[in-house]
């Protein structure tokens, strides 16, 4: 007998009949004897709709309201999955992120879980019920209902796998499994058998959505036994794990963000602390800041370029004129049609000329780079984002991914 956490995503809950599919698959776990916790999502589009609800309302409602409006998507799938195994006679319970104690910080639209309080899973799973909880959300230390930020129910499972010590924990999607990028992008790409939770993490980072990159960061922690698979094939599917065992590849994956927006701060002084203030006034507003880049500017004076999430280029742009004395720029401009194209693997510490293949990649398909910045494990470029599916087609191929 195991314990084993599933979570079923918005596309595997979106009808009815996917919704008896993942019903039925449970219950095939649970009757095999083991003791089941099921995560789901919202339904289909369910989160992009509220979203847009609200925006009919209010073009900027606040982000506790919006926390209240959003995690309502998984109480409806909560429910109706409870009722689809009902009416298969399986004991099933359904509850919110606030009744099993998933305990987060406050910062609404994208909390951080603190603690999971177990007992109450512990207690159903004994009473041998099959456990639905409703992904992506938690409460906050005032009982204020939070979100995980989008994606998120995938470390809503892996964090309660890690309280109840879970022996697995499963993340159902509408893909097989982890691709060596996205097969929307490139039809051909490959299956991977197995990926390191580095790899992994860098990959979620850098937009690769098939799980949320807090998940994954958790699983690592707490050496939780991860699989991405499908519900809606029988096949096997990727196993997220630790180093040891996973052969090193020079490449293993292609990454897509279209979430960034490039803010360039003209002519400033060139003296000491510059950069000191405009990332301190940046990080004040928790705006995370990526690639950077210090250039001269006209009249000895410099250029400070850097890359912001997009939805964060309206906050940043605002505190940055706010206190454009302070930042002493001549002039603040921002280019939103940006993509980050990232390519990560673990070989590629050890081997300079990953680098130079993916530019000559780029090169060859004739786009431009307008940043770089890497790491041990991956080399990231800032394009065009009209250039970003040309430029990961291009470095998927010049790496030979879709034959590995
Ligand atoms: P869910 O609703 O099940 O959480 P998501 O839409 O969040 O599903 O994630 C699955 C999607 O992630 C896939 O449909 C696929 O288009 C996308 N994706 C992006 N990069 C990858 C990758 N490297 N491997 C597999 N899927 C990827
Ligand atoms: N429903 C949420 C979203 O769409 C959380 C999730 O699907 O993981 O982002
Ligand atoms: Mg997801």
């Amino acid at each position: 007998m195991s314990i084993i956490v599933q979570k079923y995503g918005g596309t595997s809950v979106a009808d009815k009949d996917r919704l008896f599919n993942v019903a039925r698959r449970v219950k095939e776990y649970y009757t095999k004897g083991n003791k089941v916790v099921v995560v789901v999502s919202a339904q289909g589009d369910t989160t992009d709709d509220l979203i847009e609800k609200a925006k009919e309302i209010n073009e900027s409602p606040s982000k506790r309201e919006m926390d209240v409006l959003l995690n309502t998507g998984e109480q409806i799938s909560m429910s109706l999955l409870a009722m689809a195994l009902e009416k298969l006679n399986c004991p099933v319970i359904s509850l919110t992120g606030w009744q099993v104690g998933i305990r987060t910080n406050s910062q609404h639209g994208n909390a951080r879980i603190k603690r999971v309080d177990s007992e109450r899973i512990l207690r159903e799973l004994d009473q041998n019920k099959i456990v639905i909880v409703a992904g992506f959300q938690g409460v906050n230390r005032y009982d204020d209902i939070t979100t995980l930020g989008r994606g998120g129910s995938d470390t809503t499972a892996v964090a309660i796998a890690a309280a109840i010590h879970a022996d697995l924990c499963q993340i159902y999607t509408d893909v097989s499994g982890v691709y060596t990028c996205d097969p929307r992008i490139v039809p051909d790409a490959t299956q991977l058998s197995d990926i390191t939770f580095d790899e992994m993490i860098e990959l979620a980072s850098l937009g690769a959505q098939v799980l949320h990159n807090r998940s994954v960061e958790l699983a690592k922690k707490f050496n939780i036994n991860l699989e991405v698979l499908s519900s809606f094939e029988e096949k096997p599917g990727t196993i997220v794990k630790g180093d040891h065992s996973v052969e090193k590849m020079l490449v293993r994956g292609i990454a897509r963000d279209n979430d960034v927006a490039r803010i360039t701060l003209k002519n400033i002084d060139d003296t000491p602390g510059k950069a000191f203030v405009v990332f301190s006034l940046l990080s004040k507003k928790n705006i995370n800041v990526d690639i950077i880049l210090q250039s001269l500017g006209r009249n000895g004076k410099q250029d400070i370029t850097f890359t912001v999430p997009e939805s964060m280029l309206e906050s940043a742009v605002q505190i940055l004129n706010d206190e454009i004395k302070l930042v002493g720029a001549e002039e603040i401009v921002y280019d939103k049609d940006v993509s980050k194209v990232s390519a990560v693997g673990a070989g590629m510490a050890s081997n300079p000329g990953v680098a130079a293949d993916m530019f000559e990649a780029l090169y060859n398909a004739d786009i431009n780079i307008q940043m770089i910045s890497t790491s041990e494990i991956k080399i990231s470029v800032l394009v065009k984002q009209e250039d970003a599916d040309a430029a990961v087609r291009a470095i998927h191929d010049k790496f030979g991914l879709a034959d590995i």
